[in-house]
């Protein structure tokens, strides 16, 4: 099995088994978007307790590129506190990002194992399919920016 062919299968799964996938019902942190040049949705409840991602939830529809990266944000973020979830977002956006320029962190820090989205990497070479896989981390960026104001 090539290497696209593995990567094709991890997105395929978390696309058709979404982790996470729900709402939650105790004192969270909701945050929306759409990407419309694809018509995706994604919506992410989240938890963060003492500066730790503690519990997460998603909703949405739309392609198999931003369903599967928001499944698979879901699962990353949890237990992460919210210095590793900054990193791990940058990490990811280091991955997506074609230009040169970004610089990527440390490789031993939590937040730069990326885990199963690394199988999103081959997105980048479809420009208009870097909007979707972005859609679910920029509602966590909302998220995020709500947690500490
Ligand atoms: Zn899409």
């Amino acid at each position: 099995m090539s290497l696209q062919e593995l990567y094709r299968g991890v997105i395929l799964d978390h696309y058709r088994n979404p982790r996470r996938r729900g709402k939650l019902t105790a004192d969270h942190i909701h945050t929306e978007g759409k990407n419309p040049s694809c018509g995706d949705e994604f919506a992410l409840d989240v938890i963060i307790e003492n500066g730790v991602v503690t519990d997460s939830a998603i909703q949405g529809q739309g392609c198999s590129i931003s369903q599967a990266s928001g499944s698979m944000m879901a699962d990353a973020i949890i237990g992460k506190t919210l210095d590793e979830v900054q990193d791990l977002a940058h990490t990811f956006k280091v991955m997506m990002t074609i230009e040169e320029g970004e610089n990527p962190i440390d490789p031993d820090r939590p937040g730069a194992v990326l885990g199963d989205l690394e199988a999103l990497q081959g997105v980048r070479k479809f420009p208009v399919r870097i909007k979707c896989a972005d859609l679910p981390w920029t509602t966590l960026a909302d998220a995020l920016e709500q947690a500490t104001t």
